[in-house]
């Protein structure tokens, strides 16, 4: 079940936000302690779905800072006035004394870790009374989460368990599939009343967090930062597309080898992995594709049977974007390919085009990290300025020159670009850079970042499902992200 909580300030803003609440949640929270002059009886009135009463002590970390008794006074009459739940913090049960017909929530919140004792912590709340037991915890690292999973499995009482802040996020969308009764939702972004709470509507459209059962197939994205991929809306829409029943996570991840290890045991089906753990993470794979042994770096995980096996497919990504627009069986067989730059990037497509039979040749503004990375690929190599005398049919930019802000800089001098060639950007963002748009000017094919992009997670989404990956779909979505940035 999907719970919105409300932090609405006035009563007229909660009451209309309980109505908007109602379409997306199965039941809602009203957070008393975030309103002004707080009354309980036109809740009861109005509500459409069932309603819990909470009023949060400052010191668990609620707004309410006035006097004991008529926080309290004020559960009291939420209950008589018929609150389907009451919430009550493990301390204050005692002065309650009874809900009447109402479900009491008996809470526990620690706003700074994920104690060692969740255990005999969830038996004091049954103990107390709890019709159901609510534990919400500081997740300080994702492996904490796995303790909660735990708990809720083994917890053999109605129990609400929840890991706060972005570490914890996963609890917010999995806690169900592990037997929590209830999980949290925010009404929309900047309404959380908790760290970590996502917005209702992506809970239920994009998480499908009301379908995840025990079937579900689990992925996610190993990142640090997290917060601003785009990876858990391309493939939730992805499976999603195609109906498949899987769910694609957030992962924050500090350290990607522990991490791995212990998330065995969730036999999670696959990973995307990005900054900064592209090449630390290879070190706890069973087994690594050929192309991650020359790249030294790495983005995907599959698991296949409990062993993980490590792929790149960045370089397949740009491949793809590139050959789709070629045509023939080997479209890079023989093609003089100049690819600029020679950081991670370069790295993985150099590798790839020089697989493909491509003669290549990599240009850098430091030239001495061109000269080392075209020995290890075995390819020309040279200054940026040499471009405007050599002949090639591909270009391909993998420097960051052209991105946002900087969208009036270009890597190449338009007179290079002549009609027939191949230019391909691998920056994103713009879709369009100066680059593309004076190569689609002069009468070159294009290929945009967002086309690597899209087909690295195609590729990805293939690996994991064995089926077709809705690129269109997949596509959609970046496109979207992207415009409203
Ligand atoms: P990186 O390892 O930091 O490499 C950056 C490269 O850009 C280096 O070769 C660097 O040259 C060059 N460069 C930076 N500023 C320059 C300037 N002012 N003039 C000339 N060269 C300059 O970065 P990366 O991870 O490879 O990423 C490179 C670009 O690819 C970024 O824009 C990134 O967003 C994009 N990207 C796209 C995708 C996708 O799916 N489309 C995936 C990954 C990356 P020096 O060696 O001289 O510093």
């Amino acid at each position: 079940m999907i719970c919105a909580s409300l932090t609405s300030p006035t009563m007229d803003a909660a009451l209309a936000d309980m109505e908007r609440a109602s379409e997306l949640a199965d039941i809602i929270e009203v957070r008393f302690d975030y309103i002004h002059s707080p009354a309980v009886r036109p809740f009861v009135e109005r509500r459409i779905k069932p309603i819990i009463a909470t009023n949060r002590p400052a010191r668990e970390g609620g707004n309410y800072k006035g006097d004991e008794e008529n926080r309290i006074a004020l559960l009291r009459e939420a209950a008589a006035a018929g609150f389907d739940y009451i919430d009550i913090e493990m301390d204050s049960v005692d002065r309650l004394g009874g809900a009447g017909a109402s479900k009491v929530i008996v809470s526990y919140h620690n706003f700074e870790k994920t104690p060692d004792d969740l255990e005999a912590i969830h038996k004091q709340l049954v103990a107390a009374g709890a019709d159901i037991a609510k534990l919400a915890v500081m997740a300080n690292d994702i492996r904490d989460t796995l303790r909660i999973f735990d708990l809720l499995r083994g917890a053999g009482a109605p129990t609400i368990g929840l890991c706060m802040g972005e570490e914890g996020v996963i609890t917010r969308i999995l806690g169900p599939r592990f037997g929590s009764f209830l999980s949290f939702g925010a009404l929309a972004d900047g309404k959380q009343s908790a760290p970590g709470q996502i917005p209702i509507r992506d809970m239920r459209e994009l998480y499908r967090v009301n379908e995840i059962n025990a079937d579900t197939k689990l992925y996610g994205v190993i990142a640090n930062p997290v917060a601003h991929s785009m990876s858990p809306a391309i493939h939730n829409a992805a499976f999603r597309e195609k109906g498949i029943n899987a769910v694609y996570l957030p992962l924050k991840v500090a350290d990607v080898r522990r991490f791995v290890t212990e998330f065995r045991k969730l036999d999670m089906q696959g990973y995307s992995v990005t900054i900064p753990h592209k090449v630390d993470v290879i070190a706890v794979m069973d087994e690594v594709d050929q192309f991650v042994k020359d790249i030294g770096a790495m983005n995907t995980v599959v698991n296949r049977g409990g062993r993980l096996h490590g792929y790149n497919t960045d370089c397949l990504g740009a491949l793809r974007a590139i050959e789709s627009v070629m045509g023939g069986d080997e479209p890079l067989r023989g093609r003089r390919v100049v690819m600029l730059g020679a950081g991670g990037t370069s790295r993985a497509i150099g590798y790839g085009v020089k697989a493909r039979g491509g003669k290549l040749i990599i240009l850098n503004r430091t030239v001495a990290k061109a000269e080392k990375l075209a020995g290890e690929i075995g390819c020309d190599w040279g200054p940026m300025d040499r471009l405007p005398e050599l002949t090639f049919d591909v270009l391909v930019n993998t420097t960051s020159v052209g991105m946002h802000p900087n969208v009036d800089e270009t890597p190449a001098p338009a007179d290079v670009l002549k009609k027939g060639m191949v230019v391909f950007d691998a920056v994103y963002n713009p879709m369009e850079t100066r680059l593309l748009r004076e190569a689609a000017e002069r009468g070159c094919v294009t290929v945009s970042g967002v086309d690597m992009f899209v087909n690295q997670a195609a590729s990805q989404f293939e690996m994991w499902t064995d089926t077709d990956a809705p690129v269109e779909v997949m596509r959609n979505v970046v496109i979207e992200r992207l415009r409203g940035h």
